[in-house]
């Protein structure tokens, strides 16, 4: 099964990082809220970010998409800096899928609706064409037999489902996850975590903030641990549990395993 058809196919003109994040610091009035931040993610990686509460998690994913500006530092993606504004930052959205803890669907949209909204107002695709991709996106999560139904009317876990499908409809280069199961009950967690799974195996670049450490484990490339708006150690996911090197990084592994 591919999630993501369009992610299997990197341009072959680029081997260059799909992400570069060269000494991004983000500060909120005079709380440095990200330091320093060096990263880079290759294409087909996926990165694990785990720390603690407050580390700056969420504000490098916001960072990355844009939804809040580096006070200083650069961010590329595909060798391209963040554009500021206006058409070029609406085409940079559409690259990159961001899937948050709270669902963020549209409540009176049915969830067809949700997953064709963007891809014919932003990307001008036909609706009969946005339609037919969608209900190949549900089924692929799991829930095509949902498309007619209001968000309220899913469960969390096909909710968090609806979003992701919603966002592989722009057929974006990344796909940031922002705790994306953190507001799900216990049961519906995994089936989430294999619809992301099975995403990262299609192939997809991916950015996943979260606190499942067995997910990060098994379909991490590699572990970012953070702490304090830094980057405080990025290893390999087997080295990084069997030997955290930093006393933080294993302090906050002492709590969470
Ligand atoms: P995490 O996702 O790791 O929990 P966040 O990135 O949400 O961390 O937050 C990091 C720090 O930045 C926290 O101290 C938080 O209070 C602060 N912060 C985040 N967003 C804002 C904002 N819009 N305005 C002011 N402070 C913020
Ligand atoms: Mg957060």
């Amino acid at each position: 099964m591919s999630l993501a058809p369009q992610a299997s196919a990197p341009p072959a003109s680029t081997s260059q990082p799909l992400i570069v994040l060269d000494k991004v610091c983000k500060s909120f009035g005079s709380h440095e809220v990200l330091h320093d931040i060096d990263l880079t993610v290759d294409r087909g990686e996926v990165v694990v970010v785990i720390g603690p509460s407050g580390s700056g998690k969420s504000t490098l994913c916001r960072c990355i998409n844009r939804m809040e500006v580096a006070s200083s530092g650069s961010i590329t993606l595909d060798g391209v800096p963040l554009p500021q504004e206006g058409r070029a930052l609406a085409r940079l959205r559409a690259q990159v899928g961001m899937v948050f803890q709270s669902f963020n669907l549209f409540s009176h949209r049915n969830v067809l609706d949700n997953v064709t909204l963007a891809p014919i107002k932003v990307r001008g695709i036909p609706r009969k064409q946005a339609e037919a991709t969608a209900r190949e996106l549900l089924d692929r999560v799991g829930i095509g037999d949902k498309a007619d139904q209001l968000p309220a009317q899913l469960s969390g876990g096909q909710q968090q489902r609806a979003a992701i499908a919603r966002a592989l409809a722009m057929e974006p280069k990344v796909m940031l996850f922002d705790e994306p199961t953190s507001a799900l009950d216990p049961e519906m967690i995994n089936e989430v975590l294999d619809v992301m799974r099975e995403l990262a195996a299609s192939g997809m670049t991916m950015v996943v903030v979260t606190h499942e450490m067995g997910f990060a484990r098994t379909v991490a490339n590699r572990v970012v641990f953070m702490d304090g708006g830094r980057i405080v150690e990025t290893a390999p996911p087997e080295e990084f549990f069997a030997n955290p090197k930093s006393e933080r990084a294993r302090d906050f592994l002492g709590k969470v395993l």
